[in-house]
């Protein structure tokens, strides 16, 4: 045992695998519980798009949390781990027919409806099906969220979402179309969020439209805030747990709720991220002319994010307790942006040492790939392991 890892159960595993620390991951969801009963009406929906691992999804039911899905592959993810449809959310640009009939055959909660052709097309569907869609309309605020150029969706240059002066019309368009009713409001400003200035911003905005709706009589009865709590990468032991009290209390002292509205949450990689680690085996300990590489048995195909986005995982040898030496740390895949870290203090590195690369729970294991006819990553949980 190293930390947190058990090191010797590791060795008779084939790597690279996937860990889950369950004992985090249910710890995670206690604070989720615990902040969210203080609250009136809050229901959270978590973000299978950040890990639809079967066991976390299990897990994560058990704690009550509902699901947001982004896909028919999703839906059915969450249905299999035991989500009630009626605390399932459908968001996304490109919704598929089939997709739709999905959702609508399972009388999920709400579609998170991004487009006026969507809308009718939903509507369409419906139809045909002699049901009711409920929709909610995803309002691109065009507020920034300070956090990495390819994770921010809430500005007026981004895909997502129908613009904000667009939003009164769409909403007269619903309420003439029979088989779909307007529930709600939904918005979704990025990922990784760590200033709760950005999330203010967002309750503001919110506040105005509430503002202007109720002016026209329009009837909001659910505000979905969606999801982007961000966590500490640099410190997963110390901040194994996001500040979700600071987050909730943002929302639901700012935003001005009127009578009964229900407030609605989407967080992904706050809920899983720090459960997670990528285990690695040191494959060789080459010489480079100026340093000296540190060559694992994961790579991009296993974690994406260091390739994508830039992304820093802290990285331990967890088999080692060698003096620190300094390495860049790659995997074996043909693509030099295949490197998970550049001149990282490792503890002295010899072929066959496991190393960890923490907090890999969120937009790991399912952004996984089999480029180069590499063999997807296999997980195991703290139970698996006991
Ligand atoms: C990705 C996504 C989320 C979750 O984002 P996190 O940053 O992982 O919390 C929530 N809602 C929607 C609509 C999303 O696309």
């Amino acid at each position: 045992m190293k930390g947190q890892f058990p090191v010797d159960k590791f060795r008779d595993l084939r790597t690279p695998f996937y860990y889950y620390d369950t004992r985090i991951l249910r710890q995670t969801l206690e604070v989720i519980r615990q902040e969210t009963e203080k609250m009136e009406n809050a229901v959270v929906h978590y973000a299978v798009k950040a890990n639809a691992n079967q066991e976390i999804l299990r897990t994560i039911r058990e704690y009550g949390l509902g699901a947001d899905c982004v896909s028919g592959g999703e839906i059915k993810a969450a249905l299999q781990a035991g989500f009630s449809p009626d605390k399932i959310v459908f968001a996304g640009v490109g919704k598929a027919d089939w997709e739709i009939n999905l959702a609508l055959e399972h009388h999920i909660f709400c579609f998170n409806v991004e487009s006026i052709p969507e809308l009718e097309i939903i509507n369409e569907l419906a139809a045909v099906k002699g049901t009711v869609a409920n929709v909610a309309f995803r309002v691109n605020p065009d507020v920034k969220a300070h956090t990495h150029a390819n994770i921010t969706t809430g500005l007026a240059e981004n895909k997502f979402g129908i613009a904000l002066g667009d939003i009164e019309q769409v909403i007269e368009l619903a309420h003439r179309l029979d088989h779909v009713k307007f529930v709600g409001l939904h918005f979704h400003i990025g990922s990784q969020i760590l200033d709760m200035g950005d999330f203010a911003s967002l309750c503001n905005r919110v506040n105005e439209l509430l503002t202007l709706f109720e002016k026209h009589h329009v009837e909001i009865e659910n505000i979905n805030v969606g999801g982007g709590l961000g966590v500490d990468y640099q410190h997963p032991n110390r901040q194994s747990i996001p500040d979700f009290h600071e987050y909730f209390r943002t929302f639901n002292s700012l935003i001005k709720r009127r009578n009964g509205q229900s407030l609605h949450f989407e967080p992904g990689r706050s809920v899983v991220a720090q459960c997670g680690s990528l285990i690695s085996k040191v494959l060789y300990v080459k010489q480079g002319t100026n340093k000296q590489f540190a060559i694992l048995d994961a790579g991009m195909t296993d974690l994406i994010r260091p390739a994508l986005y830039q992304a820093y995982h802290k990285i331990e040898n967890i088999s080692s307790e060698l003096p620190v030496e300094t390495y860049d740390v790659v995997g074996p895949i043909c693509e030099s942006s295949d490197v998970f870290g550049k001149a990282v203090d490792l503890n002295k590195v010899s072929r066959g040492d496991l190393i960890a690369l923490r907090s890999a729970g969120a937009y790991g294991e399912i952004m996984a790939s089999q480029y180069n006819c590499r063999e997807l990553p296999r997980s195991y949980t703290t139970e698996d392991l006991l």
